[in-house]
């Protein structure tokens, strides 16, 4: 039975809006309409875009464009506008509204036909097919004002422009996820580590999240509530779903821990939808009276789409939390990941990627194997997880960081690979991953960046919608992958230092 807490993509909206002017007379602006309406059908109709786009009478003067602004602002469902000039909107009309906007915004810059009719051109021609001109008067606009925008490029019957446009949706359908944020602690942060702390009052403020702590006996107390005849149900549903431990398995010496395994999951259920809560973190230094540090119930409530960090790290429950919206419907996951232990043979290098516990199972398309062992740290009964290889493919890693001024987001792009060789006595979940350009440059550019140990790590989307998820934020983020170059990165952030600061006053 799903329990996904994933939105249905389809019933966002983004609102297809053109602008003009009256001065084309109405037969133009009626072919404007009309051109303008098909756009926006061939983007609806593009498989590339997870999102509904509607189209919006054309836009002819400032009051318009602020009633526009408002509208969207005010609307819950609409998650942004994808903006195109046909032919050329006085940008100054366009000042009030963007000043206003608060949704993101995508700059379509396309045209209504991919071929110029040649023999045909006339000067009727030329008034009306535009944006050429009149988009880059729409870009001077948004330059001078700082409105953070994508800007694409193409003819929406190129697979890369609705491909682009579906990203950003994605990345808009994420900003939107953590407006609505709310995000349970079980406890603090681990002791004495740095990376894992944030300023969660700016958080709220930069992308939305509102982070709140509870004490984890309000969560013991709600599995110790869960009842013998839903625990019996959940277990039944393990053994479906997973290749159950034989000591696991009924009237076997380890069947409590099965059952405590569940009932943890029963209980962190029922607290997270009690509360509305899409994303938590628990700390192992802080159980309260759980008999087991939640491993199971952390993996697969992560796999129903909710964000979550351990040791206490929200930043990164954000992260999953975002990464499961923006990667909605596709194929792969997305998990909590660290950065765990290397393979430094030369030339073969890679990092093995794992959780004390916790990665979620959306990164394999394999029956996971479900299993007790002792877990030396914690200090508690041995807990029960999923245990299973990520499968190989492209991926991202992204962390992020608060360096006291702002946040900054990392990416490095991937290569999860099959394991060389088996982990037989391994038993946690794990991926094993190329990082680009190559390890060495990977690792430094993370290390020079402040990026975090702890990860989301997807192979569900890619770079991109990181990219737009941090334009819209107006958030730092920087990348490693193939064109990375150490003297360059480093002057990157060094420059970013100084422009973050700058950009404050803008
Ligand atoms: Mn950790």
């Amino acid at each position: 039975m799903s329990r996904s807490i994933l939105p249905d993509l389809k019933t966002l909206e983004v609102w297809f809006v053109t602008g003009s002017q009256n001065l084309y007379g109405e037969e133009i602006l009626a072919q404007v309409a009309e051109q303008s309406a098909e756009i926006a059908r061939a983007l609806e109709a593009s498989t590339d875009i997870p999102v509904t786009v509607l189209w919006k009478p054309v836009l002819k003067d400032s009051e318009s464009i602020r009633r526009m602004a408002l509208e969207v602002n005010a609307l819950d469902s609409v998650i942004g506008v994808v903006a195109w000039m046909h032919t050329f909107s006085p940008a100054k009309m366009w000042i009030t509204g963007l000043d206003l906007l608060r949704k993101p915004l995508l700059h379509l810059h396309t045209q209504a036909t991919v071929e110029l009719p040649w023999s045909e051109i006339d000067m009727d021609f030329m008034n009306l097919n535009q944006a050429a001109h009149g988009d880059r008067e729409f870009g001077y606009i948004q330059t001078r004002l700082g409105v953070a925008r994508k800007t694409v490029v193409g003819h929406v019957s190129n697979p890369e422009v609705t491909t682009r446009v579906g990203t950003w949706t994605r990345a808009a359908a994420g900003w939107a996820a953590t407006h609505q944020l709310k995000l349970a602690r079980f406890g603090d942060n681990m002791r004495f580590v740095a990376v894992t702390e944030g300023d969660k009052t700016e958080a709220e403020l930069q992308f939305g999240v509102q982070v709140n702590t509870w004490g984890v006996n309000e969560l013991v107390e709600a599995v110790d509530a869960a009842s013998e005849s839903d625990v019996d149900a959940l277990v039944a549903e393990y053994e479906e779903l997973y290749e159950v431990a034989p000591e696991l398995l009924a009237g076997a010496e380890r069947r409590d821990s099965l059952r405590y395994g569940a009932r943890i999951e029963l209980g962190l259920r029922s607290f997270l939808e009690a509360g509305g809560f899409s994303a938590f973190t628990t700390s192992f230094e802080d159980l309260g009276g759980l008999r087991q540090l939640p491993g199971l119930a952390v993996q697969r409530l992560m796999a129903d789409g909710y964000g979550f960090g351990a040791e206490g790290d929200w930043k990164t429950a954000v992260l999953v939390r975002a990464a499961k919206v923006m990667g909605s419907g596709l194929p792969g996951g997305a998990s909590l990941m660290e950065d765990y232990t290397y393979n430094l043979v030369p030339g073969e290098e890679l990092i093995l990627g794992a959780h004390m516990l916790e990665v979620c199972p959306t990164l394999t398309t394999l029956r996971p194997r479900l299993e007790v062992h002792p877990l030396g740290i914690g200090g508690r009964e041995d807990p029960v997880r999923l245990v299973f290889d990520a499968d190989a493919g492209p991926g991202i890693v992204v962390a992020l960081s608060d360096l006291r001024d702002r946040f900054r987001l990392v990416v490095n792009v991937v290569e999860v690979v099959d394991l060389p060789h088996p982990l037989p006595n391994l038993p946690v979940a794990r991926a094993v991953w190329r990082p680009e350009p190559d390890f060495a440059t990977s690792a430094a550019a993370w290390l020079t960046a402040g990026a975090a140990h702890h990860t989301v790590m997807s192979t569900a989307v890619g770079l991109e919608v990181f990219e737009d998820f941090a334009e819209i934020a107006k958030n730092e983020l920087v990348v490693i992958d193939r064109n990375t170059n150490l003297r360059e990165f480093a002057r990157e952030l060094r420059w970013n230092q100084a422009y973050y600061r700058l950009a404050k006053g803008l």
